[in-house]
């Protein structure tokens, strides 16, 4: 396997990337599999503390990567060619901070070289996801933890 090359998230581009290195930038928060609502009439994104049903909610990592796409339809594959779009990703998510010209977290396992701080840092899902198969589909909005303003 080609090794990462040093500091590569401040010297080149998304779009310059491999795809290890593309890879290696998920902070594994595991924020984008929480199940979402989209209000119809403005198309703002309601976010629920409940995680897809493929989410391991500890590692907080897809249990079934390289399937996602098939098994999960609403499963979203991040390139670099949608960097415009990551406004729907959380704030801290490592993709959106690139895209936005912001540097990596301190708690970022490519920084700090402990890929367990961003669970300690509450950051990730770990502490609070519920997996969407133990909770019933009419009672998902009393699961809203935030909403995602769409911005125009
Ligand atoms: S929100 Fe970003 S950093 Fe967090 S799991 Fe998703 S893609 Fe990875
Ligand atoms: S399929 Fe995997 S990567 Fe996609 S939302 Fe579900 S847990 Fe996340």
């Amino acid at each position: 396997m080609a090794e990462l090359r040093e500091r590569f998230w401040e010297r080149y581009a998304l779009d310059e990337l491999t795809q290890q290195e593309w890879e290696a930038l998920c902070d594994g928060c595991g924020q984008c599999c929480l199940r979402k609502l989209e209000d119809e009439d403005t198309g703002d994104l309601a976010v629920l503390g409940l995680s897809c049903r493929l989410l391991d909610t500890h590692s907080c990592r897809c249990s079934d990567y390289d399937n996602r796409l098939a098994k999960v339809p609403d499963c979203t594959q991040l390139t670099p060619e949608l960097a415009h779009q990551f406004k729907w990703l959380p704030h801290s998510c490592a993709y959106r901070r690139l895209a936005e010209g912001r540097k990596l977290a301190g708690w970022h396992h490519l920084i700090c070289g402990d890929p367990e701080r961003v669970h300690r840092k509450g950051i990730s899902v770990r502490s609070f996801a519920i997996p969407e198969t133990e909770v019933d589909e009419a009672d998902l909005e009393d699961h809203i933890i935030a909403v995602i303003p769409v911005e125009g």
